[in-house]
């Protein structure tokens, strides 16, 4: 729905004026233990290479691996956060936390897996820097199976085309826009999109992406599907208009049917009433079928009025490690 306009703050109110924070990278982390050592290398190199303050927030999302204990560790820097969850919450929930728990005036989320390269942070950040609130990133070769890039393409159709790659998350926020998102109470959301909701000028350069170094993707297709569903029943009242539209067709075309038979009956006599009795049984079925597609997707989206109606918390945080004193 693109009707969610609030203003946003001015951003000479934002945190990063009080900590000094320039750019904070964000990754959340979910049984990534044998890619954080190498991530926080080459993170903190691309970092340290732009010579302004940052900071790292790594969200641990239940981690069940050693991954907490080495974000632990790595939290004894005081310019990396550890926000520790205290179970498993999804991928966008974790973005969610690290974002709030971040302060700089330009926020970077990437994922932990370096499918997307820390060495491009750079080059987004310079992208930022020509005035843009989201700068995103498209992946040059993209190294994920078919199905996902199918898959990928459709939510980009859904979404309506503003940015070329959404499912990649390494992008670029301005501090307002981040404020903003802080403040969308939706349950299930998927982050990209909302961050357009609110940001002005918006770019995408082009990344490169990278095998998975380490460790299964998390994304099974059932997950898949269900990102589908956020996504369509987040963004979009598409469907609903389709079935009203395509409901408003078939009642029409039915109603000539029927006028068209009786015309036929009565001026033709009776065998016009037996013959098309199994096309009709053909219709009908077919009738069924889509009415329950139709139900399903109305189903979408009555499930999750029900969710963001419970008004659950998005995530329950354990514990922060490290990090300056809030
Ligand atoms: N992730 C997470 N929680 C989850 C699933 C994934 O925090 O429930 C993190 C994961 O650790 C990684 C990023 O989200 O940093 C992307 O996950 P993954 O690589 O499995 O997704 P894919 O690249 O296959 O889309
Ligand atoms: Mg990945």
């Amino acid at each position: 729905m693109k009707t969610l306009t609030t203003s946003l703050p001015p951003s000479g109110a934002s945190p990063a004026s009080e900590t000094g924070v320039f750019v904070s990278a964000v990754a959340p982390v979910y049984n990534e233990e044998a890619n954080l050592a190498e991530l926080h290398d080459r993170l903190t190199k691309a970092l340290a290479s732009l010579g302004r303050p940052w900071e790292i927030v790594y969200v641990d999302d239940g981690s069940a691996d050693g991954s907490l204990g080495i974000l632990t560790r790595l939290a004894t820097d005081p310019r990396v956060r550890v926000v520790e969850f205290a179970r498993n919450f999804g991928q966008h929930a974790a973005v969610f936390a690290g974002l709030a728990a971040s302060s700089g005036e330009i926020v970077v989320t990437l994922d932990a897996d370096l499918q997307n390269p820390p060495e491009e942070i750079p080059k987004l950040v310079a992208k930022m820097q020509e005035g843009y609130d989201v700068v995103g990133s498209r992946r040059r070769r993209r190294k994920d199976p078919v199905f996902r890039r199918a898959a990928s393409r459709i939510i980009n159709r859904l979404a309506g085309g503003h940015m070329s790659d959404y499912g990649c998350m390494l992008r670029a926020y301005r501090r307002p826009v981040v404020d903003q998102i802080g403040r969308c109470q939706e349950i299930s959301s998927f982050i990209p999109l909302l961050a357009m909701q609110y940001a002005r000028r918006c770019a995408d350069i082009e990344v490169e992406h990278a095998e998975r170094a380490r460790g299964k993707t998390k994304y099974g297709f059932f997950k898949l599907v269900n990102l589908q569903f956020d996504l369509m029943t987040g963004f979009s009242m598409l469907p609903l208009r389709v079935m009203t539209y395509f409901g408003g067709f078939v009642a029409a075309s039915a109603f000539l049917l029927a006028v068209f038979i009786l015309v036929m009956r009565v001026v033709y006599g009776s065998e016009w009433a037996a013959f098309g009795v199994f096309t009709l049984f053909a219709a009908l079925f077919m009738m069924v079928g889509f009415l329950f597609v139709a139900l399903g997707v109305l189903g979408e989206y009555v499930g999750r009025i029900y969710a963001e109606v419970r008004r659950r918390p998005r995530y329950v945080v354990r514990q922060i490690h490290g990090g300056p004193p809030a």
